[in-house]
């Protein structure tokens, strides 16, 4: 299958590598020349510009850090609803706004393109082992039409519901992760502050009720596990400011709707003082520093 593939990023380039595995040609474009670059060395079709790379593909995939950027792509007299051919299938699987999310997908349902929200969760370890959770939002025969694409990038593929649904159940979900970050934080430090061996206090936290995705795969303290982003620095991983953007869309959404999100709006609050303090690049895990603070 001919694929485009906007976005190499952190999560696009090896979601990306895992299509090509698979025998699909690929043809990507990403805005930073170092992200083609890597593409390129991975045997995958390097494009001058987002349009270039969807030109002829039956199926265009984007992986874009936020709301401005999806729509910065697909609509406007130069977006690809507007060069890219309908017959197109269109995922875009960056983690974005629902509202935004559909009304891209209603803009691209009048131009006669089927498109679906496929945010997923897993982080970059999972998108290399290509064991990616997907939850989908659109109509039942585009999420078909998708799933053998998506099942070669990921383990579990849900359908959410109508459009934007899968956008909905990520912003819950990475709510819950960065209040989950920000929690196991704390107890490490507090376990430390008394002394605790934080490996020790996690194998016993991991094997009680305080167990949480944090502890048992992503672990905030240095030195604690192996290959996670506390281990190496904080570099790589899912960055400070992505989880300050989504949870700004979990408090933005839930204000739309008068839903009541305190944890929410404090995690929101603590994520952004880390940010300001110069650690927006630094994976989200660095908030173990925050609670020394
Ligand atoms: P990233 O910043 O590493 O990558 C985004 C890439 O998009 C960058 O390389 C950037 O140059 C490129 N880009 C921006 N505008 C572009 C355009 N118009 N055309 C082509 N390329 C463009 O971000 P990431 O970590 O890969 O995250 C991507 C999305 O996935 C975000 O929405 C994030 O919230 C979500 N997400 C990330 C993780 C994670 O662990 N990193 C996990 C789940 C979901």
């Amino acid at each position: 299958m001919k694929v485009a593939f906007l976005g190499l990023g952190n999560m696009g380039l090896p979601m990306a590598l895992n299509l090509i595995k698979a025998g699909h040609q690929v043809q990507g474009f990403d805005l930073a020349q170092t992200q083609l670059d890597a593409f390129k060395a991975a045997c995958g079709i390097p494009a001058q510009s987002a349009s270039e790379a969807a030109i002829d593909a039956e199926v265009i995939i984007s992986m874009l850090p936020a709301s401005r950027h999806v729509e910065a792509l697909y609509l406007g007299d130069s977006g690809l609803l507007a060069t890219a051919n309908p017959r197109a299938l269109l995922i875009d699987c960056s983690t974005i706004s629902p509202k935004v999310s559909q009304a891209v997908a209603a803009a691209a349902k009048a131009k006669g393109f089927a498109m679906i929200d496929a945010p997923v969760s897993g982080g970059t370890a999972g998108a290399q082992a290509g064991t990616l959770t997907f939850m989908v939002g659109g109509e039942a025969h585009d999420v078909e039409r998708a799933r053998p694409l998506l099942e070669k990038m990921g383990k579990n593929i849900f359908h959410a519901g109508a459009s934007g649904s899968g956008q909905t159940v990520k912003v819950c979900n990475n709510m819950l992760l960065g209040i989950q970050m920000l929690g196991t934080s704390e107890a490490l430090r507090l376990g430390i502050a008394n002394g605790m061996d934080p490996k020790v206090l996690s194998d016993i936290m991991t094997k009680s009720s305080g167990r949480n995705w944090v502890l048992e795969l992503y672990n905030p303290c240095p030195g604690v596990m192996e290959n996670v982003p506390s281990s190496k620095g904080y570099v790589g991983g899912f960055g400070v400011d992505l989880m300050l953007k989504d949870l700004g869309l979990a408090t933005e959404n839930a204000s739309d709707l008068e839903a009541s999100v305190p944890l929410g709006e404090l995690s929101r609050k603590l994520y952004e003082a880390h940010s300001k303090a110069g650690n927006g690049q630094l994976d989200f895990s660095s908030v173990f520093n925050l609670a020394a603070d």
